[in-house]
């Protein structure tokens, strides 16, 4: 194994600046790790060597003449498969879209390329993004590097094992209920989804397209700080993008790690924690980090103040109502005409409609189907002001329940998903079983504010995440609690995780 692995993107970023390693020597180390793990973990759909390697050549050129390169440049990263990538297969882990090459980059993929970040390849997901496990992809599950027999967290699960199993330094995610943290969570590393509009969606295959982020995935928060300023910023592609400009995110934790530690740097932050995302339906292995979590809060000197935000008890029948209502929007256009698979009947006429049936029958799995079906429903003439009218209130009175709390406190806090990892194929069959684990994660989403998961230690050898929440457009704070949280609890992807015990 080469040690460079090991290094986070800002060791790495130093090391090429410094002229004591070439970005070709870096991207061949990680994909060295990926053909001698990835087997195991299938945290990639498809690893793009050549297009990895081609990139960290001209950008080794352009350093050794002297041009001026972003901080990341020459660092590789792994992007989610459902973000498209000009002449390289994405597939949203969906049979529907396989074969497909995509004509055009997302906006994200853009950046990553300006900033000169090799791209090493496509990671695993469950289909569409639709998911807490991985288990939804129709290419089989990733599975958690820190036990194999568990899922990695979803829908993002192959971007959180990449990085926890040390196939990549850095990967870009999706959060639409909790696709970037819940995997963080189970996986021991940093997810953190924007505020809506912070990223543009342009070219991130659509899910729920008033919910959907696309956020860093990494080994810590100064990496993920490092990140988002590379991928974030307006864009004329996309309507609902912020004009704002990206602020220093990397000086905030610059400046949140220049503070004495013993001196209470957290001394004025007042830390809220919400009542109703604790309790009942989490593991007590849970419970017990996340207690510990807000006493060492206490000891860097915050404050900590109990917030009831009552309408969150009703977030995720809001979010299972108005998220399938835009997935049965986006879905309709894999049509069988336009792109990817085509399936024509086996018997009877072929016209556009049943090449569609056929087509969606055979290209959709089961949790995609019924998505599309739910939501079709609760748009129906019949049911869409008991439904879908219903849950878009929910969302009004779960934003105002932010508003309120954030009056009360500068952040707020939860654990960021229920349970640990749990095994493969425990939940894969009971659809509520599965859709409970973003009961904590969702209010975000449905909000539109940023939240970020770092790991809080382990329960029985399993990490778990401590999700922290800011008001919208208050990304930075995110970056100065959770710097000095970090380094008060220790991160668990160290020389010592099990990942790196394996026999290659
Ligand atoms: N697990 C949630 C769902 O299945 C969230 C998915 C996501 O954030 N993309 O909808």
């Amino acid at each position: 194994m080469n040690d460079l692995i090991k290094l986070t993107a800002l060791e790495l970023a130093d090391k090429l600046a410094a002229g004591e390693v070439t970005s070709v020597e870096v991207t061949q180390a990680f994909l060295d790790r990926i053909h001698a793990v990835d087997g195991r973990v299938h945290a990639f759909l498809y690893v793009d060597d050549e297009g990895a390697l081609a990139a960290a050549r001209a950008v080794d050129e352009d350093r050794a003449a002297g041009k001026s390169l972003s901080r990341l440049a020459g660092v590789p990263i792994a992007v989610k498969d459902n973000m498209v990538t000009r002449g390289v297969p994405t597939t949203a882990a969906s049979h529907i879209l396989e074969g497909w090459i995509p004509p055009y980059d997302a906006t994200v993929v853009l950046k990553l390329k300006a900033a000169g970040m090799p791209i090493l390849g496509k990671t695993n997901l469950d289909e569409f993004a639709m998911g807490s496990s991985t288990e939804h992809s129709a290419f089989g599950p990733t599975h958690n590097p820190w036990d194999l027999s568990r899922i990695p967290g979803g829908s993002g699960g192959g971007s959180a094992a990449a990085v926890g199993a040390f196939e990549a330094p850095l990967a870009l995610g999706s959060d639409t209920g909790g696709s970037i943290r819940q995997p963080a969570a189970v996986t021991g590393t940093v997810g953190m989804k924007p505020t809506y509009g912070v990223v543009s969606r342009y070219g991130l295959i659509a899910m729920g397209s008033s919910l959907d982020q696309i956020g860093p995935v990494t080994r810590n928060i100064a990496d993920a700080a490092a990140l988002l300023e590379v991928i974030a910023g307006h864009d004329v592609h996309d309507a609902t993008s912020l004009p704002d400009d990206v602020p220093a995110f990397s000086q905030t934790v610059a400046d949140a790690l220049a503070a004495d530690p013993n001196a209470a740097p957290l001394s004025g932050v007042r830390v809220g924690v919400i009542d109703q995302l604790a309790g009942d339906g989490y593991q007590q292995g849970v419970l017990d980090s996340f207690g510990a979590a807000l006493d060492v809060l206490v000891s860097l000197g915050a404050d900590i103040v109990h917030i009831s935000a009552p309408s969150f008890t009703y977030a995720l029948a809001a979010y299972y109502l108005i998220m399938p209502a835009e997935v049965s929007s986006n879905l309709a256009r894999y049509d069988g005409i336009r792109y990817g698979l085509r399936v024509e009947p086996k018997e009877g006429p072929i016209t556009s409609e049943t090449v569609m049936a056929a087509t969606r029958e055979a290209g959709f799995g089961l949790e995609a189907k019924r998505r599309i079906i739910l939501g079709t429903y609760v748009l129906s003439s019949g049911y869409y002001d008991a439904y879908y009218a219903s849950a878009q209130k929910v969302r009004t009175l779960v934003q105002r329940d932010f508003a309120s709390a954030f009056t009360k406190a500068d952040v707020l806090v939860s654990p960021t998903a229920p349970t640990v990892a749990f095994p493969l194929g425990e939940k894969i069959s009971d659809p509520m079983a599965m859709y409970v684990n973003d009961i904590a994660t969702i209010p975000a989403n449905l909000a539109g504010v940023p939240a970020l998961s770092l790991p809080s230690g382990l329960s029985d050898g399993l990490p778990v995440g401590f999700q922290i929440l800011a008001p919208a457009q208050q990304d930075a704070r995110l970056y100065h609690v959770g710097a000095i949280m970090e380094r008060a609890l220790g991160a668990p992807l160290t020389d010592a995780s099990p990942a790196l015990e394996w026999e290659e």
